[in-house]
């Protein structure tokens, strides 16, 4: 899959954003926010004398839980997908800094996902597949069949180019499609590809989780990976409360991929990410049965981000040097063997030449 148009950004602040529905209601309700509420009879007024020391005994500050929708988008082919990351609210977790959630969907003999050849720098991509057969091809001289449970990890640090197509008579695709950005010590690494033909699995209660990527409830995942972070994938086909231990210094999101689930009292459906913030050490989730969702946390990003089409760097001026390099048939990126395919071009960068 190939991010058709992306738009430069860089990672919010944080703080902004963190500022839900469930915090702005709590500062409402929060006693010391009105304390010359219009209500308040002036003779009830206590008015005390200065001090030096006024802390105030707060209540703790609620955990975020921010609701963003995706936005479609649509990759070679013609396969729908929503896209819930970059968009305008979030444009990272952790180091998780695109996600597009593909299908799921049927298609005609011939058709489905067929991404011509394109290049990349600075990231990770990382494809896990739940319905469908996926033929990844890239410059390096991989050909990998990425099959239901199975995970594609390549590594464009300096550049490689790929292309992507389901396998004939595959009729169904069903896959998310994630960025991992590059920190800046490896972001210019020699490319990699892995194939993970397994995962880790567990079981919380009757919730089976897959470990994609970090390590959860004593394990490892084998995807190999640059900065602190986690992937899981829980998939309940009952009706299922779990818990599930966190680590506070991460920030955390949730994308259900089929079903629904409640968390913090709300109900989050198919292709609603639950932007859940950072400071917990723990996740309460009620999965209706049949739900299928990502959990995917990492900490927060501190360096800046330039996303453009296929692009992750640092700046702007790394980003133009690699869509030359792309245009231009660059040795950087070179030819995918096998592929007889149109290779995809970029759009003009959004900003003016330097
Ligand atoms: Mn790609």
């Amino acid at each position: 899959m190939s991010a058709e148009r992306e738009i430069a950004g860089r990672p919010a602040s944080g703080r902004a954003e963190h500022a839900g529905k469930h915090a702005a209601e709590h500062a409402a309700g929060r006693p010391a926010a009105q304390p010359f509420a219009a209500t308040e009879s002036p003779a009830a007024r206590v008015v005390e004398p200065p001090s030096t020391d006024r802390r105030i005994a707060m209540p703790p500050a609620p955990p975020v839980l921010q609701r963003i929708a995706a936005r479609t988008a649509a990759i070679g082919g013609g396969i729908p997908v929503r896209r819930v990351l970059p968009v305008r609210e979030r444009r990272t977790i952790g180091a998780w800094c695109f996600l597009d959630h593909a299908g799921p969907a049927g298609f005609a003999d011939g058709g489905g996902m067929r991404v011509g050849a394109h290049p990349h720098i600075g990231l990770q991509t990382f494809t896990w597949m739940i319905e469908g057969e996926v033929l990844h091809r890239d410059s390096l001289g991989n050909a990998q069949v990425v099959r239901p449970g199975q995970v594609n990890l390549m590594t464009a640090g300096r550049g490689i180019a790929h292309t992507e197509a389901s396998l004939p008579g595959a009729g169904r695709l069903h896959a998310a499609q994630l960025w991992i950005a590059l920190p800046p010590e490896v972001a210019g690494c020699e490319p990699a590809f892995e194939h993970h033909p397994a995962l880790p699995q567990l079981r919380l209660g009757g919730c089976r989780v897959t470990l994609l990527a970090g390590s959860f409830g004593g394990q490892v995942a084998p995807t190999r990976v640059h900065s602190p972070l986690l992937g899981l994938e829980l998939h309940a086909p009952q009706a299922e409360a779990v818990g599930l231990p966190l680590d506070p210094a991460f920030e955390y999101g949730l994308l259900p991929l089929a079903g629904e689930v409640h968390v913090g009292g709300e109900r989050f459906v198919a292709d609603e990410l639950a932007y859940l913030g950072g400071g917990r050490e723990a996740l309460a989730l009620d999965l209706a049965a049949g739900t299928r969702l990502l959990l995917l946390g990492g900490a927060p990003r501190r360096e800046p981000i330039v996303i453009w089409w296929n692009f992750v760097a640092a700046d702007k001026a790394a980003i133009a040097a690699a869509q030359r390099d792309w245009e231009t048939g660059s040795a950087r990126f070179g030819a995918v063997p096998g592929d007889d395919g149109e290779a995809l071009t970029a759009p003009p960068l959004p900003w003016a030449a330097d």
